[in-house]
């Protein structure tokens, strides 16, 4: 066969997967409070990063469901339990979803602070030492705030690749029999990925810049090699909605207005990208 006819026949070939990676809707959406049960994640002085993403994704779920005809919610979890990172890409991917979006709430790490308290002496033999006495304490308290999106970084594509591989209905007929060896399956599953990472970092920019509207700090879109965005096969982001030791941010994210407004930055970003995919 001549190289030329060749070249036709792969593009004639994969060209239906390629339509279906720029599938332009947005009827299922997977929504992920961080943590939960056991794993409480980050702590303030009163409250726990695993409740407040439960109560921002329950808010935002009964947000689309209300006025989002059409798009189905899917929650990881909707009590406190815990689900593994791979259960919870088990049911995005399952549910063949077109987006994934994960809730979390920062911190900072805690500060050690040492405070000089005096001397007691230490007797060594005949040698008698002065040794300090500090005071230890650790101080959890910041003035970072704001919130920020994450998309996947480049570096985690292989596994996202291999997320696809097995649950896109595009790339294989058959889920779980991707042929990572075939050339031609490698290249429309690198187009899913980069048309995914494009998508994500298009949607962080819109909740981002809803959350400016509301008059919250926007830190940006960062990429970020995170194990909960690398194993699903879809466009997502993880939005951290403010600093849980912030002591202005951890009232404010307590408070139904708190977790009201953020469910609903991430609602509007989320119908500004849908209106845009839908148009496209
Ligand atoms: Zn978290």
């Amino acid at each position: 066969m001549q190289i030329r006819t060749l070249v036709v026949l792969l593009l004639l070939s994969i060209s239906p997967y390629l339509v279906h990676a720029n599938a332009n809707k947005l009827s299922k959406i997977v929504l992920d409070a961080g943590h939960g049960g056991h794993d409480v994640g980050a702590r303030g002085s009163f409250s726990a990063e695993k409740d407040l993403t439960l109560g921002i994704v329950l808010k935002l779920g009964k947000i689309i469901n209300d006025s989002m005809k059409g798009v189905q919610v899917i929650y990881t979890r909707t009590t406190d339990v815990y689900p593994t990172l791979p259960e919870r890409h088990e049911i995005a991917n399952k549910a063949n979803a077109d987006l994934f979006i994960s809730v979390h709430i920062n911190s900072t790490p805690f500060h050690k602070n040492r405070e000089l308290q005096g001397y007691r002496t230490v007797k060594k033999g005949k040698k008698r030492y002065k040794q300090p006495i500090y005071k230890v304490t650790y101080d959890h308290v910041t003035q970072a705030n704001g919130t920020e999106s994450y998309v996947l970084g480049l570096h985690r594509n292989s596994q996202k690749e291999s997320a696809i591989g097995e649950y896109s209905e595009g790339v294989t007929e058959e889920p779980g029999m991707l042929n990572e060896n075939d050339p031609m399956t490698a290249i429309i599953v690198a187009q899913y990925a980069q048309s995914f990472l494009s998508r994500s970092v298009n949607l962080g920019t819109k909740i981002q810049s809803q959350f400016e509207k509301q008059g919250r700090a926007s830190r940006g879109v960062l990429q970020k090699g995170l194990e909960v965005l690398a194993g699903s096969a879809m466009p997502g982001v993880l939005v951290e909605c403010g600093y849980v030791n912030n002591p202005d941010e951890e009232t404010y994210l307590n408070s139904e207005r708190g977790q009201f407004e953020v469910a609903l930055a991430i609602f509007r970003g989320i119908r500004e990208y849908k209106w845009e995919i839908e148009r496209q």
